[in-house]
């Protein structure tokens, strides 16, 4: 008997029985009938017969597709044991770490019986009908692929079913993706060539194949000659499989390692320590911009390849060229598997493949190659672990770190999270003594920090006459810059929460008086009313609490509130106005929506080709361009306002983040921040690279809220077409949530903040509402799979409800 996970939102697995003599290891996936459908789930455990839960009549399993285990046990166990934390069914997070399409699929088979030849051979049956039956041949055939030939096949295979001309039965398709294979042909081993050439004489072409030939497998296009060859058995053919999506040539020349700094030496000794030890030590490798984390990660991964053992390493899916791939690509070669979202589902499968056969001891790539199944890991890397981009925001909601963590503790192996700028609860965890700190507090062979400068927006001086989007300290900058054939990035931390919110003329900005986040404008339903510019309303998307958009800036009065559209289009303008000559690139989701458009730009940056270059988050990460000396940020306060209790965490790490842009060559870099905060402590800390100091103030600014880190959040998340049953089911979840605290199972200290509507109301003709719970671990799980349960019931039919345990954003 085994217990099988299932792709369905149910929080359960189920036992079926195997047939005698056959066995599905853990890790093995299996046709099952669930639910009057079949579908393909995964062995989690097996057990004796009389262990059978359910009663009555077990079912059996349709059918064991694989072999071998696609999840080794250790990643299977990981996989489960974060989906609980999740609150993810088991089947659904099995299933995002499996590569997808891989499995056979359910299917039907068809069949053309002796009536239906009988019916073709008389010409008894024309049209559509007569194709389709001509189609099926003698062979059973499935029914996706009739129906991918004939489109209108559905109705004519139901008929010739009825007329007794074929049978329909349930089979298995084969998986969409599969292995490819190309034929390869070599000189037959022993073969006497001078006696086989003097036979080919009068073959003149199979001769000259017979000599360009060698021994070891080659491809070659097929034709008779060669096909004469393979006949007379002086060629053997075979087929080989192909790994597709391999990277190309490395882009960097391969360099020796340099000697390492005092502060490497320290760190790295002790991750080594840790990967020879087998201890599933975690680290936090703390290291400003520039200070040598990648150089300490690749030291470290040649330890574990050492040891004989592999090395996953995880970065931030920033773009499809990313630094710290291309470093390691020229440090280890061929020895990397790459796995990013880029790839086709064949390359994954391929790339997947190569790890899972221990053909390449590296893994690199974003989020979900923290699924690459190994069975021997010595080390695992997250790079800029703050990043956002590591928690997944549909299905399995997992952080890759949670996998990272417990994959590590079963493997015997460390943990090393790097960043400049760490997610406040990893440095939580590292005060509370659960992760070792390791420090690089100086950029590499001295390299100065670059001068960072802090412009007051509400200085008449410094904003000029014209309150455009430039200073005069700014505009001198990159005059300066632009005059010693330097490089400029301009950056607007542009979001779409501001609107009504922000003042652009003196930087004011609403926040909910209970919760200290930030409101978010909510336009009107229905047509906007021209005698009514004040129509909508503005809402804290926490707590609920509303109230009446302004006229104007309730601070300096500005008519407008100042509270117009700025974004990077004006920005683009202004640059282009003020410094005519300059060749100036814009970089933000209007640019990158064009395919490749992106590269491009960025490609003629790095070859010098622009000299300014504007645009949104995207250019603050990852790009190390030499002659990059100047870096601008156009408002930097503007991220402080978007409606997330991590609005300050995640504007000290963009800001410090795009200051370490600067100055990456033998140039000191220069950095102006323009704000109207400029005493705020995430952007003056910012100034100062001062982590440490902007941690203090970050947590002494949550615990009166009891924000995380002293909480956990879990967040619920109903949609639905219909606005009423939307906001119907939110407010009786949230009665319902209340109750639950009152009847006290295992709740304790729980707080239910909501509903509200969600930031972005709407999505694709759907409504949004949600709910926060706020509150110890356990308890707050605990309310929510009640939630859950609940709102599975008839009453809330035509709502969705998702559920997002420690969520990154809640939009
Ligand atoms: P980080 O990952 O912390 O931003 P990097 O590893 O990219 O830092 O290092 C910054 C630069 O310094 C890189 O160009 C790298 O090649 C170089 N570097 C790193 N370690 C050393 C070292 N010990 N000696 C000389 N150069 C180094
Ligand atoms: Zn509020
Ligand atoms: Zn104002």
């Amino acid at each position: 008997m085994v217990e099988v996970a299932v792709p369905v939102p149910v929080d359960e697995t189920f036992d079926y029985a195997l047939l005698d003599g056959e066995t599905a290891e853990p890790g093995v996936r299996v046709l099952v009938a669930h639910g009057g459908r079949r579908v393909v789930g995964v062995v989690v455990a097996t057990k004796p017969s009389t262990a059978a839960r359910a009663r009555g009549t077990l079912r059996a399993v349709l059918q064991v597709l694989d072999q071998e285990p696609v999840l080794p046990l250790a990643l299977l166990e990981a996989v489960l044991r974060v989906a609980r934390d999740a609150l993810c069914p088991p089947g659904i997070a099995l299933a995002a770490a499996i590569p997808p399409g891989t499995a056979a699929r359910p299917g039907t088979k068809v069949t053309l019986l002796p009536a239906g030849l009988r019916a073709l051979e008389r010409g008894e049956v024309r049209g559509m009908l007569g194709k389709v039956l001509w189609s099926l041949g003698r062979r059973a055939r499935s029914e996706s692929e009739i129906r991918a030939r004939f489109p209108a096949a559905v109705a004519a295979l139901e008929r010739l079913e009825r007329l007794g001309f074929l049978s329909r039965q349930p089979g298995t398709d084969p998986p969409r993706v599969r292995p490819r294979t190309e034929r390869v042909y070599r000189v037959a081993q022993g073969l006497d060539r001078a006696l086989a050439e003097q036979s080919l004489a009068r073959a003149p072409k199979q001769l000259a194949l017979l000599q360009a030939l060698g021994s070891a497998p080659a491809p070659a296009r097929s034709t008779p000659a060669l096909r004469a060859l393979v006949e007379a058995g002086f060629v053997i053919c075979e087929e080989r499989e192909l790994v597709r999506g391999s990277p190309g040539e490395p882009l960097l020349p391969s360099e020796a390692a340099p000697e390492l700094t005092p502060h490497q030496r320290v760190a790295l000794g002790e991750i080594a320590a840790a990967i020879d030890a087998r201890r599933d030590r975690q680290f936090l490798l703390y290291g400003v911009t520039g200070s040598g984390k990648t150089e300490v990660y690749q030291r470290a991964a040649e330890i574990a390849l050492r040891n004989g053992r592999s090395v996953i390493v995880l970065v931030p899916e920033i773009s499809l060229t990313h630094q710290v791939v291309d470093r390691f690509r020229a440090r280890f070669g061929d020895r990397i598997a790459v796995l990013h979202s880029g790839l086709s589902a064949g390359e994954r499968f391929d790339q997947w493949r190569l790890i899972r056969e221990g053909r390449v001891p590296i893994a690199i790539g974003a989020r979900s190659a923290i699924f690459a199944p190994y069975t021997d890991l010595g080390l695992i890397v997250i790079d800029e672990e703050h990043d956002g981009a590591y928690k997944s925001d549909e299905g399995f909601r997992y952080h890759a770190r949670e996998i990272a963590r417990v994959r590590a503790e079963r493997a015997g192996c460390p943990l090393v999270l790097g960043s400049a700028t760490p997610d406040v609860g990893t440095a939580w965890r590292s005060a509370h003594g659960e992760l070792q700190r390791l420090s690089l507090p100086e950029r590499v062979a001295s390299r100065p920090m670059p001068t960072v400068e802090i412009v007051d927006m509400a200085s008449p001086s410094a904003r000029g006459p014209k309150r455009g989007m430039l200073s005069r300290p700014l505009r001198q900058a990159i005059v300066e810059t632009l005059a010693a054939g330097q490089q400029t990035i301009l950056f607007l931390n542009r979001r779409g929460f501001a609107a009504h919110v922000y003042c652009f003329s003196c930087g004011f900005a609403l926040r909910c008086r209970h919760c200290d986040i930030s409101l978010v404008y909510h336009a009107s339903e229905g047509p906007r009313r021209i005698d009514d510019p004040l129509e909508g309303e503005l809402r804290c998307h926490y707590c609920g609490y509303r109230e009446d958009p302004k006229s104007s800036c309730p601070s300096c009065k500005s008519p407008e509130g100042g509270m117009q559209a700025f974004g990077t289009e004006r920005l683009d303008e202004e640059v282009a106005a003020a410094f005519p000559s300059a060749r100036v690139g814009r970089l933000d989701r209007d640019t990158s929506k064009r395919k490749g458009a992106q590269r491009g730009i960025l490609a003629a940056f790095h070859r010098g080709e622009l000299d300014i270059l504007v645009g949104t988050q995207m250019v603050a990460k990852g790009h190390d361009i030499p002659n990059v000396t100047l870096v601008g940020v156009v408002a930097a306060d503007l991220g402080l306002h978007f409606p997330d209790f991590r609005a300050g965490e995640r504007t000290f790490q963009l800001l410090t983040q795009v200051a370490g842009r600067a100055g990456r060559g033998l140039e000191p870099g220069r950095v102006v921040l323009q704000t109207f905060l400029p005493q705020h402590y995430a952007i003056a800390l910012a100034r100062t690279h001062d982590y440490p100091r902007f941690y203090r103030e970050e947590v002494a600014r949550r615990r009166p809220h009891g924000w995380p880190p002293f909480n956990e959040i879990v967040h619920l998340a109903f949609s639905g077409k219909r606005a009423r049953a939307v906001e119907h089911a939110a407010v009786t979840l949230t009665g319902l949530a209340k109750t639950c605290l009152q009847d006290d199972t295992g709740s304790e200290g729980v707080q239910v903040l909501g509903p509200a509507p969600a930031p972005l109301t709407r999505i694709r003709d759907e409504f949004r509402w949600q709910l926060l719970l706020l509150g110890p671990r356990e308890g707050v799980r605990a309310v929510a799979r009640e939630l859950v349960r609940q709102a599975h019931g008839p009453a809330f039919a035509g709502v969705t409800v998702r559920v997002d345990a420690n969520p990154m954003q809640m939009l």
